[in-house]
């Protein structure tokens, strides 16, 4: 197995990546990035460790070594439940607040794998390339992390009306070993700590596009690939007290220019095929999969935002109050919602062609809603907090100092809690909820599986409407009462 000091080595490959009008020489030193490289390379940690070998492993059929279990294409509700748990215990240890572990994009290269056909259409050859990079992430134990919409110059126009045809990431050259992508990509969550940037377009497409209709897995490290993180957070934290979350666990979300990249054939799945490029989400079991690891996070970060508002009202004396009591009650409504949402993705999913492929249903109303509820939810912790995440030092130092220690120590303590403590909890649920960290990641939740109107659209494409329009014929069909 890979381990997270092996993970760690790995990343000092000459990736290029730009901070503040600087080339970062070494991303597992630089203090944007260090703390979050050393979060993940924990979670090869936990994987690699013995004693979890089932929980997070199972055998390669292809070297018949243990391979991290994200990569274990399901055929029964059993193999199901076996991903969440895998991506549960990697969520547990980042507390949900690492959107695209490598497990998520995992899920996509299982889904594209199980249903190789789909890439056929576009040339067999396509279709073995996808199998064989699904066993090469596998057996590598990589990461892999995406860039799949466009970028936002210009959304009035199609990919080839932009005003210059290379702005959206799409085929400049074809040689007789691959072909050359120029053109930018959006948004690399993950990238810069990632082996390798899966690249493809779920935006629509339409005749004229076909350039911009590939899916091509590149290095991060490959020449001419270079990402453009949008502001570190860590780069704020003033240290870990202060900050624990933004210090630890800031992702990043890499905006990424590919300047004539050169991609060998082994690494294209598709190539300028418009039908292939949409199909690849929606026949195969790519966006279920990887959304199903997104949910499975995300409803571990609900039980920390649940924990951390519990805890907060045990510190404020406010926990025994009925009112607060009912706002908690809906608040845990929301996360049971989500929690059993995720159950149902495996009681109702399908087996298709020996793939079991997670309910559609299930998934997308959780995600559709999410972009709404999420809001709703961090509003109710704010009504309960009042004043709780301001009233408090300026730093850690005003907590060491010996002329304003003793100020702090006896005016911001909590009937429970002492000062320090208090400060500590209020610090985690304010770079949780208030900071920029915590700001972006509200956004995250918005628009990590595309907009919500989007997302919408696929629930009313999958919904029941015929068993709910035959309840309403059957009762205009009643017959008339005597
Ligand atoms: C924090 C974060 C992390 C992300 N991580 C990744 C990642 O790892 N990989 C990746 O590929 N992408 C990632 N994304 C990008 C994400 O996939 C896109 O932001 C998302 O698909 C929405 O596209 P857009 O931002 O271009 O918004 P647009 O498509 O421009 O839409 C913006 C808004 O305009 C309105 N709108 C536009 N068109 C319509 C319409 N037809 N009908 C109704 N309303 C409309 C809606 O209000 C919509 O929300 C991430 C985004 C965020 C915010």
């Amino acid at each position: 197995m890979r381990t997270g000091a092996d993970y760690l080595k790995s990343l000092r490959d000459g990736r290029q990546v730009f901070v503040d009008g600087e080339k970062v020489a070494d991303v597992t030193g630089h203090k944007a990035f260090r703390e979050a490289a050393r979060s993940m390379a924990r979670l090869y940690d936990i994987a690699a460790e013995p004693a979890n070998r089932e929980l997070m492993t199972f055998t390669s059929p292809k070297t018949g070594q243990p391979v991290l279990r994200a990569y274990q294409i399901p055929k029964t509700h059993a193999d199901l439940r076996a991903r969440r748990l895998f991506s549960e215990t990697w969520a547990e240890a980042t507390f949900g607040l690492m959107g695209r572990t490598p497990d998520h994009v995992a899920g996509f290269f299982c889904g594209f794998a199980a249903v190789p056909s789909v890439f056929a259409a576009g040339g067999q050859k396509f279709a073995d390339n996808v199998v064989a990079y699904h066993a090469k992430l596998r057996d590598e134990h990589l990461y892999a992390s995406y860039a799949i919409v466009p970028p936002q110059i210009d959304r009035s126009k199609p990919a080839h009306k932009q005003s210059d045809p290379a702005l959206y990431a799409g085929v400049v050259k074809e040689r007789d070993d691959g072909i050359v992508i120029s053109g930018a990509q959006q948004l690399a969550t993950g990238g810069v700590l990632s082996d390798v940037i899966h690249l493809s377009c779920i935006h629509p497409l339409q005749p004229g596009d076909e350039n911009y209709a590939n899916c091509v897995a590149i290095p991060v490290n490959a020449p001419g690939v270079k990402l453009y993180p949008r502001r570190p957070f860590a780069l704020a934290a003033a240290n870990s007290f202060d900050n624990p979350l933004s210090s630890r666990f800031d992702e990043s979300d890499s905006y990424v220019v590919f300047d004539n990249v050169f991609v060998p054939w082994e690494q294209v799945f598709c190539y300028r095929n418009l039908e292939v490029c949409r199909d690849q989400w929606w026949k195969t079991p790519s966006h279920l999969l990887g959304n199903h690891q997104a949910q499975v996070r995300y409803v571990t970060k609900l039980r920390f935002m649940i924990g951390l508002a519990q805890r907060m009202n045990e510190m404020t004396g406010n926990v025994g109050n009925p009112a607060v009591q009912i706002m908690m009650g809906e608040l845990a409504s929301l996360v049971s919602i989500y929690e059993n949402m995720l159950l149902s993705h495996e009681v109702t999913a399908p087996v298709i062609d020996g793939v079991l492929w997670p309910s559609k249903t299930g998934l997308y109303s959780a995600m559709a809603m999410q972009s709404e509820l999420n809001g709703r939810m961090l509003e109710s912790i704010r009504e309960l907090a009042g004043s709780a995440f301001i009233t408090l030092p300026s730093s850690l130092a005003d907590l060491e100092n010996p002329e304003t220690a003793p100020d702090i120590e006896r005016y911001m303590r909590s009937g429970s809690m002492d000062a320090k403590s208090r400060t500590a909890l209020m610090r985690l649920m304010w770079d949780f909820i208030g900071s920029e960290f915590g700001s972006r990641h509200q956004q995250y939740e918005k628009f990590y599986g595309g907009a919500s109107f989007l997302v919408k659209q696929n629930v009313y494409r999958n919904f029941d409407f015929k068993r709910a329009t035959a309840l309403v014929d059957a009762a205009l069909n009643l017959p008339a009462v005597e």
